[in-house]
């Protein structure tokens, strides 16, 4: 047989054999038999060294027009090759759509915000509204129109963070909802609760961070008085935190309530016999709270001579700490889901 035949009966082969491959394995050991390093084509490529000259020209071309036309058969093959692979893993693999799917895990509600819902919903029985305002404040409604004036030392208590503008601030407290809501509702009597993030320029320590929420409450009316306050805040602390709850109130300071108190419960650790949660002392401290002074109710829009009222305000962590024995307010802020994920 000439060198010549030979190219074309490989090249016969190569297609028969070709057009028995199914997968990409049987293809693989094709390649590798045609056109791997000793490969039946690439030996035949070779061959032309031992060829005396004359012969030469002639078989490079024809080898030359095997190899191109068994690489344009093994292109196509690779191709139908993958395709049919696709076909059957598809087939295979078929979705079953009629399967239930698989849920997404579902997110909670902060502490904070579960805390904030229950007082909200505590003090809606008592027929407060929730009214919300800003958390960047001018100085006037932070402190001016809350009866601190500029240079009063009662602003050390709230240092807090100022913006580039000048008399704009991040509210210290949520107080000056209240100036807020007054001048909206004056001079009809109104009952509100303030709850909002707050800031303060301090340490950040165990029991202070420097962001935290508040919920601030407001009654104006004709004849509201300090047992008003009073039944509001024994109410509350009993729905709170359970119905034999005692509540004592302290003389305080604040420069928007006259008179001003702290509000105390006994302690629900030990009952008020002294125990760490307390500092011995028997009660924890649950708000501020106080009669509206005179000057702020005049700032909100209503006449003092007619109206009185009572503000309060305590703080949805510290609540929240107190229920869930939590020790350090840093945790709801940090974003570990370990603490998270308890609530
Ligand atoms: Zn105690």
């Amino acid at each position: 047989m000439s060198q010549l035949e030979e190219l074309e009966r490989l090249r016969e082969t190569a297609l028969e054999r070709l057009r028995q491959v199914s997968t990409s394995e049987e293809l693989e050991a094709w390649r590798i038999a045609y056109f791997g390093k000793k490969g039946a084509v690439t030996q035949a490529l070779k061959a032309i060294g031992s060829l005396p000259p004359e012969e030469r020209p002639e078989y490079g071309r024809v080898s030359n027009e095997v190899k191109l036309a068994l690489q344009a058969a093994y292109e196509a093959k690779e191709r139908e090759v993958r395709e049919a692979e696709l076909a059957r893993a598809l087939q295979a693999r078929a979705v079953d759509v009629t399967l239930p799917g698989r849920p997404p895990a579902a997110g909670r509600l902060h502490p904070t915000t579960q805390t904030l819902r229950q007082i909200a919903h505590i003090f809606a029985q008592m027929g407060f509204q929730v009214y919300l305002a800003r958390d960047v404040e001018l100085d006037l409604y932070n402190f001016e129109l809350l009866n601190i004036p500029p240079h009063h030392p009662a602003r050390d208590m709230w240092d807090t963070f100022y913006t580039t503008r000048e008399g704009v601030l991040l509210r210290t407290h949520t107080s000056p909802g209240q100036i807020h809501a007054m001048r909206e509702h004056a001079p009809e009597p109104l009952r509100v609760i303030l709850p909002g993030r707050c800031h303060r320029y301090e340490q950040v320590t165990a029991r202070s961070e420097s962001m935290f929420y508040q919920v601030e409450g407001l009654a104006v009316g004709r004849h509201i008085t300090m047992a008003d306050l009073k039944g509001t805040m024994v109410n509350f602390a009993r729905q709170m935190f359970g119905p034999d709850r005692r509540v004592r109130f302290r003389c305080s300071y604040f420069p928007f309530t006259e008179p001003s108190v702290e509000v105390d419960m006994d302690c629900i650790l030990c009952g008020g016999k002294g125990c760490r949660l307390c500092k011995g002392t028997g009660w924890l401290e649950i708000a501020g709270a106080g009669m509206v002074h005179p000057t702020v109710l005049q700032n909100g829009g209503y006449d003092p001579r007619v109206f009185s009222g009572f503000a309060f305000g305590m703080g949805p962590e510290r609540i929240a700490m107190l229920r869930h024995r939590i020790e350090d307010i840093r945790y709801f802020y940090t974003n570990d889901l370990r603490f998270l994920q308890q609530f």
